[in-house]
């Protein structure tokens, strides 16, 4: 549970753009001071409107102090976020923190201004590690406390049973906070798991699409695929005059192994004679298992010629590979192949190679019969 949970967190942490979130915090904190500025102009047309005597007095202690306290906090943080490239979460928690007790201190005679330090504390939340939430909180209550000690005016301005109420409020606000963070894990494991099983599905259907492809025993491409890329490629051939061979395999013999050494041997065998075809045919080619002990392959961009060349090297090295499963004894393979043209149907161009392996079969056996 520990390492899972390790896990996510590692997965949060990477996939949360810390410079793409520390510039948006400072967006959103150049609001909120343009919002407090806003408010203390507004009190200052107030002010002039009802107190003209202290308009001077407001200048200085209030709009003054949080123009230029707010001015400094967050061009410092700027600088550290753009310029130093800082993106540490504690150096936007704590300006958030400094912003809001600073709006704090201007406007002692403001009751229940105290609570809005619960703003910095939902910035943390963006984070979405409890760590984080508890930094912000434990910073916000002492600062709420040195503001309390030290600035006079709002000590004389609020009684201990209201500053009871502004710590109540903050743990309040902690707990839901937390509980909020709660929910979001939750839903983030959720999405966790979610991708997880995607990922799975998407190996599973990967494997499942391989295997429906393929043939068990010897990982060729099995009849039915074979067909699919024949009639493609005789299509492609017929219209665009591409070269296409057509080489069909049959083991000689075969059933002779089967019932001296057993079927077993005769499956070794089989396998070993396909991977020799698969490793000698070219990257372009396909090639099949067709069916029993018989193989089909497709030669793309190769002249006849070259063709032949490759299968004959097919044939000669099969005939010399001894087989210890069989007594050392050899195998070998007749071929039909045959060169595609355009006025051919894939019938009678399967037809065709078919005829020229039963030539071979009936001529003697371990050869290639090729028609040009
Ligand atoms: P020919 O030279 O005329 O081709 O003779 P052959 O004995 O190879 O021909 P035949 O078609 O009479 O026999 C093919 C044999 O291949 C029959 C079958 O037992 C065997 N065979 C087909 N598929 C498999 C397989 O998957 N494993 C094994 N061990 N044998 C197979
Ligand atoms: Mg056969
Ligand atoms: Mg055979």
């Amino acid at each position: 549970m520990w390492t899972r949970r390790r896990a996510m967190k590692q997965q949060n942490t990477a996939e949360m753009n810390y410079q793409l979130w520390s510039y948006k915090i400072l967006y959103f904190y150049w609001l909120l001071a343009i919002i407090a500025i806003l408010g203390q102009l507004v009190g200052l047309i107030m002010a002039l409107y009802y107190y003209p005597e202290t308009v001077r007095t407001f200048i200085q202690e209030k709009v003054l102090v949080l123009i230029i306290g707010h001015l400094v906090i967050l061009l410092l943080c700027e600088y550290l976020v753009k310029v130093k490239k800082v993106y540490h979460s504690w150096v936007l928690i704590t300006t958030g923190t400094l912003l809001t007790l600073i709006i704090i201190i201007v406007n002692p005679a403001i009751p229940g201004l105290q609570v809005i330090l619960l703003l910095p504390m939902a910035v943390a939340l963006i984070y979405l590690e409890k760590s984080k939430l508890l930094f912000s909180f434990s910073i916000n209550l002492i600062g709420l406390t040195c503001v309390h000690i030290f600035f006079l005016p709002l000590r004389m301005a609020t009684s201990e049973y209201e500053y009871l109420a502004y710590y109540t409020s903050l743990c309040a606000g902690y707990i839901i906070y937390l509980a909020i963070l709660q929910r979001g894990n939750e839903v983030l494991e959720f999405l966790y798991q979610s991708n997880e099983k995607e990922k799975e599905l998407i190996i599973k259907n990967a494997v499942i699409e391989r295997l429906s492809k393929t043939d068990a025993l010897t990982e060729l491409y099995n009849h039915k695929t074979f067909h699919e890329y024949m009639d493609y490629l005789v299509e492609q051939s017929k219209n665009y005059e591409v070269p296409l061979q057509l080489a069909i395999i049959d083991i000689d013999n075969f059933k002779c192994i089967n019932d001296t050494y057993g079927h077993s041997a005769g499956d070794v065998v089989l396998k070993r004679i396909a991977a020799t075809i698969r490793e000698l045919a070219t990257e372009n080619d396909i090639v099949a298992r067709y069916g029993g002990e018989e193989f089909a392959i497709l030669f793309t961009e190769k002249s006849l010629q070259e063709t032949e060349q490759i299968i004959e090297n097919i044939r000669r090295a099969i005939s010399s590979i001894t087989h210890k499963e069989i007594q050392e004894r050899v195998v070998t393979i007749s071929v039909g192949l045959s060169d595609y043209h355009s006025q051919m149907s894939k019938y009678d161009f399967f037809e065709q190679t078919d005829e020229l392996l039963y030539e071979a079969k009936r001529s003697g056996k371990n050869k290639v019969v090729m028609k040009r």
